[in-house]
């Protein structure tokens, strides 16, 4: 009997974001794969799994894993904070199916749509993604730095919103420096910034700043923020970022 290899977005952070589908993908998997900590608080109960935690960097090996225990007829569910296939494991589990030849019918794959870091901060914000938006990661583990800023440059000139994934880690404190920069060649100083931290977790932070300000070092940003910057539209009311349905007059 052939195996199935779920991948599966857990959303933000908390149960009650975690979709029924994704519920009972995890439900019906033998074993699971991601990290450990974070399948336990958004999945409840999880003891009668096998679980293959996940360190960072390990994307590609756990891909690989997940696809050998399809493979040898077990069903699997390979799980990421947000979608799976936003900046997650899809990506990985599909380049190692592809290297292995996979027939596209066995093992079976399935994918379940999670919440994403853009749509919890979006909701956290007001209605920051009204309009045209993006999604750019400053992450250039991946991808190369000058990838990075022409998209930054791309966007920034084609007045998208932009959400910013994995803004600043320890070892990457210019990048966001580098993207305000970029920002404020196309738009004011006051664009309001939406800086969201730990969405729908214990921690969760969410503080409505401006492009000029958004090198405070008191703001807080790092690789658990979302960073949204709005358009040359984007204005501020009762504390919620807004982005108007279209191009009309600001209140
Ligand atoms: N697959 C995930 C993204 C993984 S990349 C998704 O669809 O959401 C990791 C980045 O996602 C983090 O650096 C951060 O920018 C963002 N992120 C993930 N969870 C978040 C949360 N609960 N609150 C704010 N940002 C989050």
């Amino acid at each position: 009997m052939s195996g199935k290899l779920y991948l599966v977005g857990l959303g933000p952070g908390d149960a009650a974001h975690l979709t029924p589908a994704a519920a009972a993908a995890i439900a019906d998997s033998g074993q699971l794969v991601g990290y450990r900590f974070y399948i336990e608080q958004v999945a409840g109960d999880v003891s009668d799994q096998v679980i293959h935690a996940m360190e960072l960097g390990q994307e590609l090996e756990r891909a690989a894993l997940a696809v050998d225990i399809a493979y040898a007829g077990h069903t699997v569910s390979v799980v990421s904070s947000g979608d799976a296939g936003i900046y997650g494991m899809a990506g990985p589990v599909f380049r190692v199916l592809t290297d292995r030849g996979w027939d596209g019918i066995a093992p079976a794959v399935e994918t379940v749509p999670g919440v994403s870091a853009l749509q919890s901060a979006a909701a956290l914000l007001g209605s920051p993604l009204m309009q045209d938006f993006c999604a750019i990661s400053l992450s250039d583990l991946l991808t190369p730095w000058e990838q990075i800023v022409r998209r930054l440059q791309a966007a920034a000139a084609g007045d998208f919103v932009a959400a910013l994934y994995n803004p600043r880690s320890r070892r990457r404190i210019r990048h966001l420096d580098e993207a305000r920069r970029i920002f404020l060649e196309h738009r004011p100083a006051s664009t309001p910034v939406g800086i969201v931290r730990h969405a729908y977790r214990p921690e969760q932070a969410v503080t409505i700043a401006d492009l000029g300000g958004l090198d405070d070092p008191a703001l807080g940003v790092d690789m658990f923020t979302t960073v949204v910057i709005g358009n040359t539209n984007t204005y501020v009311h009762q504390g919620r970022m807004v982005t108007p349905r279209g191009y009309e007059a600001k209140q």
